[in-house]
């Protein structure tokens, strides 16, 4: 590979922004962002290398100017966001992939995504006061899906609707790009292990995940091949909820 490792953000609010941030600095890789969303003034409290004169301008455009200005470095930018008809595409142009995404759907998109593409990826979230970082390394690794299974049910919270304490957005940016070099680099020594914030105490707790033996997505009794629109669009998993649950109280 000539050029520096390629990373593909998927989603630069709330912990995508710092985290391409984090990432610019370092110099070692190029970063691609990926968003269609506007910035709104009340974004601002956590995209804190805004101001008020960013405000309607596209996040992915105002980031890059940031960027730009402060690191010398050019992110390439793509004003749209995941689909099923357009993930695949994205993701194989990467050599991580880095999803910080605000709901389910796109979440388990990406995620299904990178397994069938073969990429690394790091998932992310911040909902109230948790956050949770997950780095996949495909097929060395527990997938998204063998911690989280499937979307939810309707009545579950995402950090789209839940909102987020601000501070919890900026450490969870910070551990995935951390966790994106170690990928980029071919460092996969953390992946399938989950980390969980608990910004109430200031405390990170970690839990490695096993493969699981009849994962639809990375096991030998795999069921996911394609990426299938309709796998997206209805929530109907309450297993996702006793994930969560039995994860948090084993951490
Ligand atoms: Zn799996």
């Amino acid at each position: 590979m000539n050029r520096p490792p390629r990373v593909l953000l998927v989603g630069v609010g709330g912990i995508g922004h710092p985290c391409a941030l984090a990432l610019a600095r370092t110099g070692r890789v190029e970063l691609v962002l990926l968003d269609d969303d506007r910035v709104e003034r009340s974004n601002l409290h956590r995209l804190f290398s805004f101001d008020e004169a960013d405000v309607g301008r596209p996040k992915a455009v105002a980031l890059a100017d940031h960027i730009e200005r402060a690191s010398g470095g050019q992110p390439m930018i793509v004003l749209d966001r995941a689909t099923p008809g357009s993930v695949l595409a994205l993701v194989r142009e990467a050599d991580v992939v880095v999803e910080g995404s605000d709901n389910f759907a796109t979440k388990f998109l990406v995620a299904d995504a990178c397994a069938l593409a073969s990429k690394p990826s790091v998932h992310g979230a911040a909902v109230g006061w948790s956050g949770t970082v997950l780095p996949v390394s495909p097929s060395r690794s527990a997938c998204y899906r063998c911690v989280f299974e499937d979307l939810p049910s309707g009545d579950a919270v995402d950090c789209a609707t839940a909102g987020v304490f601000a501070p919890v957005t900026a450490l969870v940016g910070a551990v995935m790009a951390a966790h994106a070099l170690r990928l980029s680099i071919g460092d996969a020594s953390q992946s399938g292990t989950i980390a969980h914030l608990d910004a109430r105490t200031g405390m990170f707790r970690a839990r490695m995940f096993a493969r699981r033996k009849n994962c639809p997505l990375c096991s030998e009794a795999r069921v996911i091949t394609a990426i299938d629109a309709s796998r997206y669009t209805t929530p109907d998993c309450s297993l996702h909820n006793l994930a969560v649950t039995s994860l948090e109280s084993s951490l």
